[in-house]
């Protein structure tokens, strides 16, 4: 098998960390967090003292100046573990790399500092109910008033809105000029006019919260824009990749953990006066798995190298988010087959597994979406390479 080598000994280390964290902070009390629909602020802080939130935020800012590798250490321990309560990736990934990229001076002093230690938590506020995919489409206004602007609208779906302090929300300040008139916020939601709603009961994923937001009048001072008035969509396209890229390290991580899982049960199960991993049909089910496993495990690693030498581009990231999310469900569904009745049982892991797994197909873009990122590149790049396919009719 190949080794992997994205990791050093100091990356090997750190994942000790954080499995012991997961171990002793959420293992014990995931199930409850579940029934509660959330995870408490207390463990926010904890994560935050034990060094795994927001490992790239540069010293300056309170964090670590750690490079990426450190937040896929945490990504990958949190998947590896099936619990999917706490929303670090969101937090990190994107709301802190958006502040560190395109946040002014104070606005990285005011919020960074709090996200590292877990004192402030993150969300991300782009989807709203007529508006997911088509996020050019979102109508919540934020309209210029002296040296303030005041936002109005709604949001859905968002990860964190049960407990975030701080918003990137992306707002409509041009309601004509289209992807050219949106606009990003970085909203306290300790003030006026911030309202959340509903905690959504989900199919999975059931101790994350996911929550409408909604934002009544609400004033901000013009230095809370992050970012240039109308280049909020830009900087969104600029930070894709990204995303993507996380979303399909978790799914790689879950497929390799879910194999695992259905090689310990099928091993000791036993029907017919054998174990059910003495059948053929397991073992050939669970060697295509194994197989594409790996393979989709050696792309993901080398997306992760790209990013990190600055080189990942929109396409690839797709390419990552598309194939390691069908890859994850078809894992889930397939292994959750060979465990039987008990596979469907919410005590067992798998069943969690299945259930969190439906949304990665639909969330951070979904697979159509990658497919049109994906096809459109094709087209863009495509030009005749054979005069007898374009001169049919010379005549
Ligand atoms: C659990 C969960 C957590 C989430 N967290 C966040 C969050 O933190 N912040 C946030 O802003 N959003 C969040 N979202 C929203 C998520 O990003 C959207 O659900 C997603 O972008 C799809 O948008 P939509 O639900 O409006 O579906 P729609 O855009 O209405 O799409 C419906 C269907 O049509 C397809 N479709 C759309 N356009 C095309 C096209 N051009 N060609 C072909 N097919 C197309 C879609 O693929 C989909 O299958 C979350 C969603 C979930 C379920």
């Amino acid at each position: 098998m190949f080794k992997r080598d994205l990791f050093n000994a100091d990356h090997e280390a750190f994942r000790d960390t954080v499995r012991r964290f997961i171990d002793q902070e959420i293992a014990p009390h995931h199930e409850r967090w579940e029934h509660e629909g959330l995870v408490p602020r207390e463990l926010w802080l904890k994560a935050g003292a034990a060094g795994l939130l927001c490992c790239t935020v540069p010293e300056a800012y309170g964090g670590a100046g750690a490079d990426y590798l450190f937040d896929v250490v945490v990504f990958e321990e949190m998947a590896r573990s099936g619990f999917t309560g706490p929303g670090f990736m969101i937090h990190c990934d994107l709301v802190a790399t958006y502040i560190a990229s395109f946040g002014s001076e104070a606005q990285k002093r005011l919020w960074l500092p709090r996200m590292v230690r877990g004192q402030a938590i993150g969300s991300l506020g782009m989807t709203e109910p007529h508006a997911g995919s088509d996020l050019k489409a979102i109508r919540t206004k934020a309209v210029r008033d002296g040296d303030d602007y005041v936002i109005s609208g709604q949001k859905v779906f968002i990860s964190n809105g049960q407990l975030c302090d701080v918003i990137v929300l992306a707002t409509k300040t041009d309601s004509a000029a289209g992807a050219k008139g949106v606009t990003l916020f970085l909203v306290d939601t300790s003030l006026p006019g911030f309202r959340r709603g509903k905690n959504l009961q989900k199919v999975g994923m059931k101790a994350q919260d996911t929550s409408e937001l909604f934002f009544d009048d609400l004033r901000v001072p013009a230095s809370a824009m992050l970012g240039e008035e109308g280049r909020g969509f830009e900087l969104m396209m600029t930070k894709l990749a990204q995303e993507r890229l996380a979303q399909a390290i978790r799914s790689a991580t879950v497929a390799e953990t879910v194999i695992d899982w259905t090689v310990d049960y099928t091993a000791g199960r036993k029907a017919f006066g054998k174990t059910i991993g003495d059948f053929q049909n397991t073992q050939f089910k669970l060697a295509e798995l194994k197989a594409e496993a790996t393979v989709a495990r050696v792309f993901t690693d080398r997306c992760i190298a790209s990013f990190m030498n600055g080189e990942l581009d929109a396409v690839d990231a797709a390419i990552a988010k598309m194939q390691l999310s069908n890859l994850h469900c078809k894992v889930v569904d397939e292994c959750l087959q060979l465990f039987g009745g008990w596979g469907y049982m919410w005590e067992y892991p798998i069943a969690r597994a299945y259930a969190d797994a439906r949304v990665v197909k639909i969330a951070g873009g979904s697979i159509e979406v990658m497919k049109h990122i994906i096809g459109r590149e094709m087209f863009a790049r495509y030009r005749p390479r054979d005069t007898r396919l374009t001169d049919i009719n010379p005549a």
